[in-house]
């Protein structure tokens, strides 16, 4: 009894030293599924989670699926086989991974949707991402300042590019991006010289820059033999990279063919350097680390079997639910504010977004 008692003691005091509550329930693996490394936004997001999690004495298992929809799938059947306790899932495609979260679900693994709404499935718990509505308001707003269309008379000739039609955000930037553009497209002021318009036109299967760049291509010969471009809503920097290429092969941004004001979203590096050399014109700043946080602390509150905190519990809609949502705010950048938004919060260093 004595040996017990001293044991216990014993126990109890390791547990206090090493900061960790007695008798409390051990912290198991979290698994992250992100979509490709082809864009640096998902490193960023793959490392903020990792480190973070780690950090609060979670385990780890972190996996990329190069876009590939089956990749992800066999990625998430073998975590759920392996009994994680938690799914962190940035979807490829939303719709695909009803049957897996199924599974899941019956194995009692709680699941978040990360940056991207998984659609079509009872079985996702919560979600964490940006306003994403905000993120298309502030990318055509970006469009409206850099055209000066409340001052300047134009017409302006604009066209316009959506991400990819199997990822729900797509469609809230695009809705968010077109509910100020509207209007000015409405009055003549702007003018989609294609006339392409609405997401089934203009969205960008896979968010692939190759896609938007050649599209540009087509709509710069198709129909701007005798006209020039004024602006293009992007929604991605790897989209707005394709088709500043697209532009320039045409001669814009040298002599007198201005470059068009050209938006973008995720403030990676290339773009932020493309930006300070007056090609790109504004890009989106979503902030992974403070995803990161808000994400973790969901699973942390989720394992202590409390409600999460969340701010948003009626715009995300799966098909199957309303899914509570944490969301955060997204920023603005321009050439005008770059280094406090991007420098002085540490995200880049001056050096790494040096042009
Ligand atoms: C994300 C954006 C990103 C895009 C392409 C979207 O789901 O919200 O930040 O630009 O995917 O990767």
């Amino acid at each position: 009894m004595r040996f017990l008692k001293t044991a216990l003691a014993a126990t109890l005091f390791t547990a206090t030293i090493l900061g960790a509550p007695a008798f409390a329930q051990e912290k198991g693996t979290v698994g992250v599924l992100m979509p490709t490394k082809a864009s640096a936004r998902w490193i960023a997001d793959g490392d903020n989670m990792v480190k973070q999690l780690q950090d609060r004495g979670y385990k780890t298992d972190l996996q990329y699926a190069e876009d590939d929809i089956p990749t992800q799938i066999s990625q998430l059947e073998n975590m759920v086989a392996a009994g994680v306790q938690t799914l962190v899932i940035a979807s490829i495609d939303g719709t695909t991974l009803t049957d897996v979260l199924e599974q899941a679900h019956n194995k009692g693994i709680k699941v978040i949707a990360y940056d991207r709404l998984i659609r079509n499935s009872p079985n996702v718990d919560y979600y964490t991402t940006f306003d994403n509505e905000q993120v298309g308001v502030l990318q055509a707003q970006s469009i409206v300042d850099g055209l000066k269309l409340e001052t300047e008379e134009g017409p302006f000739n604009i066209e316009l590019f959506g991400g990819s039609p199997d990822d729900n955000n797509a469609f809230f930037f695009y809705n968010g991006a077109m509910s100020v553009l509207q209007p000015y497209i409405d009055s003549g002021k702007l003018v989609v010289v294609s006339g392409e318009t609405g997401m089934e036109k203009v969205g960008t299967l896979r968010w692939d820059p190759a896609v938007a760049q050649a599209r540009m291509d087509n709509l710069l010969s198709s129909y701007y033999g005798d006209k020039k471009v004024d602006a293009v809503l992007s929604p991605y920097d790897g989209l707005s990279i394709g088709i500043i290429s697209a532009l320039t092969a045409v001669g814009y941004g040298q002599g007198d063919m201005k470059m068009p004001i050209v938006s973008g979203q995720d403030a990676e590096v290339p773009s932020v350097k493309s930006i300070q050399n007056d090609m790109q014109y504004s890009t989106i700043f979503k902030d992974t680390r403070e995803l990161a946080k808000v994400t973790v602390n969901m699973i942390d509150a989720v394992g202590q079997g409390k409600e999460p905190e969340v701010n948003d519990t009626k715009t995300y809609d799966n098909g199957e639910k309303v899914v509570p949502a944490y969301l955060l705010k997204p920023v603005l950048v321009t050439k005008e504010n770059i280094t406090p938004v991007l420098v002085d919060s540490g995200y880049y260093t001056a050096d790494q977004i040096k042009p």
